[in-house]
C-alpha cells in the first residue's frame, strides 16, 4: 500500500469537511479518524452549527464512538482555508454547488458527494476501480483547484457490479429496482411514522441520477470530453426500513452471448485483477459474489471489505432481458464518504493535490 513518503509528503494532508454535521459528514469523521494520509483540520456546516462544538452541533448516530479529538472542535462556516488543500463535501445540494465552486476557485481539491457538479462536462464522476482515466478531466477545469465527484449512492454499487460484465460482454440495457436504507435520507431523515411498517416508492430525483450517471461513468474520455455509454437504463427507487445498505435488483441485457459461468468468471477476474489500486481505502475485492441462496442481505453483508465492497448474488436467467442478480453496497461508506476518500487517494496518487501543499 502506498505511504505518504511514496507521495513525497512528510506529514499528513490537512483536510476540511464541508457538511460535517450530517449523516455522511459523520461517516467522514469516523473513517478519517485513523486515516494514514489525511488529518481533519476543520469541520464546517451551516450558520446553525457554526460556533458550536462538534458534539453539540451534531446528533451522533454512528456505532463507533465520536473521536475525542473531534468532539471538541468548533464548527466553522464554509469558507476556504489556505491550510487545507483538500476539502471533502457532504453538503446539502441546496448549497453545495456554489460553496464547492468557491473552494475550487480558492485552490482546493474538492471531492464531493453532492449531486450539483456530477454531470458537469469537465468534472470526473469517479469510481476508482471503474473509470480512473476520467481523472484527466480535472486539470481542464477553469479553477486553480479542482472538483471531483462521487456518484449517487445506489449508482456506485450498480456500476461496480456491471463494470465486469460491460467490459467482457457489453451491456445494452439494464433495469434496476432499489431498496434504499434510511441513512441515505440524511439527518434527521424520514420520520419513523413514515418508515415503520412501510415502503416509500419515491425518492426525489434518484431514478434520474441512476439513469444518467451510470452512462457517464461507463463512458469513454475522448479529446477532453466524456462520450457516455449508449446503455438504456430504467430505475425504480424505494426507501425501506433498513439503517444502512442499499440493495439493487438488476436485470441486464448483454451485447454478446454469455453463460452464468462466464458472468461469474467476469466478476471473479475483476476482483482478482489490478483493480487493486494500492490505496489505503481500496478493498482487496471490490466485488464479492455470494453463493447463499438468500444473499446478499444488508445486515449481513454491508460491511464486507470494511463497507467498500459490493456484494452480488442470486444470478439467474431473466425472461425479459438476459440475466438478473442482486447487488448490495453500503450507502454511506462505499456510496458516500468511503468512496470519496478513495477517490481523493487516487487523485492525490496521480498528482492532483495543489502544489502549495507540498
Ligand atoms: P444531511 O444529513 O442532511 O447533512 C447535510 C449537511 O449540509 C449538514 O452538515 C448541514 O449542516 C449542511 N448544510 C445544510 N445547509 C447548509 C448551508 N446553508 N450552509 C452550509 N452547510 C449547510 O445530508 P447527508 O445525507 O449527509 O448528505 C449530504 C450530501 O451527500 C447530500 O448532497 C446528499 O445528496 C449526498 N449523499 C448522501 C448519501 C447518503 O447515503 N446519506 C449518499 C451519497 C450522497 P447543519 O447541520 O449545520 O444544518
Amino acid at each position: 500500500m502506498r505511504t505518504l513518503q511514496d507521495l513525497g509528503l512528510s506529514e499528513k494532508i490537512p483536510v476540511c469537511l464541508l457538511g460535517a454535521t450530517g449523516s455522511v459528514g459523520q461517516r467522514f469523521v469516523s473513517l478519517l479518524a485513523e486515516h494514514p494520509w489525511f488529518d481533519i483540520r476543520a469541520l464546517m456546516a451551516s450558520d446553525r452549527s457554526a460556533g458550536k462544538s462538534y458534539s453539540e452541533a451534531t446528533s451522533w448516530v454512528q456505532s463507533a464512538p465520536l473521536p475525542d479529538r473531534v468532539a471538541g472542535m468548533i464548527v466553522q462556516r464554509c469558507e476556504p482555508r489556505e491550510d487545507c488543500p483538500l476539502a471533502f463535501s457532504s453538503l446539502d445540494s441546496s448549497v453545495a454547488g456554489d460553496i464547492e465552486s468557491s473552494f475550487a476557485e480558492a485552490g482546493s481539491l474538492v471531492v464531493s458527494n453532492a449531486k450539483n457538479h456530477r454531470m458537469d462536462a469537465d468534472v470526473p464522476l469517479l469510481v476508482p476501480e471503474v473509470n480512473s482515466a476520467h481523472l484527466d478531466l480535472a486539470p481542464l477545469q477553469q479553477h486553480s483547484g479542482a472538483i471531483i465527484t462521487n456518484p449517487n449512492c445506489s449508482t456506485i454499487g450498480v456500476v461496480l457490479a456491471l463494470k465486469p460484465l460491460f467490459d467482457a460482454f457489453g451491456v445494452e440495457a439494464f433495469s434496476v429496482v432499489t431498496l434504499q436504507a434510511v441513512s441515505g435520507a440524511g439527518l434527521p431523515g424520514v420520520s419513523s411514522l413514515q418508515m415503520l411498517d412501510n415502503v416509500l416508492p419515491y425518492i426525489d430525483g434518484e431514478e434520474n441520477k441512476i439513469e444518467t450517471e451510470s452512462c457517464k461513468i461507463l463512458g469513454v474520455l475522448e479529446e477532453g470530453a466524456i462520450n457516455p455509454a449508449p446503455i438504456i437504463v430504467s430505475a425504480a427507487c424505494n426507501r425501506v426500513a433498513v439503517i444502512d445498505g442499499h440493495t439493487s435488483c438488476v436485470s441486464v441485457r448483454l451485447a454478446s452471448e454469455a453463460t452464468h459461468d462466464d458472468l461469474l468468471r467476469a466478476w471473479d477476474r475483476f476482483s482478482a485483477e489490478p483493480q487493486q489500486l494500492g490505496l489505503p481505502s481500496a478493498p482487496a475485492r471490490p466485488v464479492h459474489y455470494l453463493t447463499g441462496r438468500a444473499d446478499p442481505q444488508p445486515r449481513l453483508h454491508r460491511d464486507l471489505g470494511k463497507g467498500m465492497s459490493v456484494s452480488v448474488g442470486r444470478l439467474r436467467d431473466c425472461p425479459v432481458l438476459d440475466f438478473k442478480f442482486v447487488a448490495l453496497s453500503h450507502n454511506t461508506v462505499r456510496g458516500a464518504a468511503g468512496g470519496a476518500i478513495l477517490a481523493a487517494e487516487l487523485a492525490i496518487a496521480r498528482g492532483l493535490l495543489p502544489d502549495s501543499s507540498r
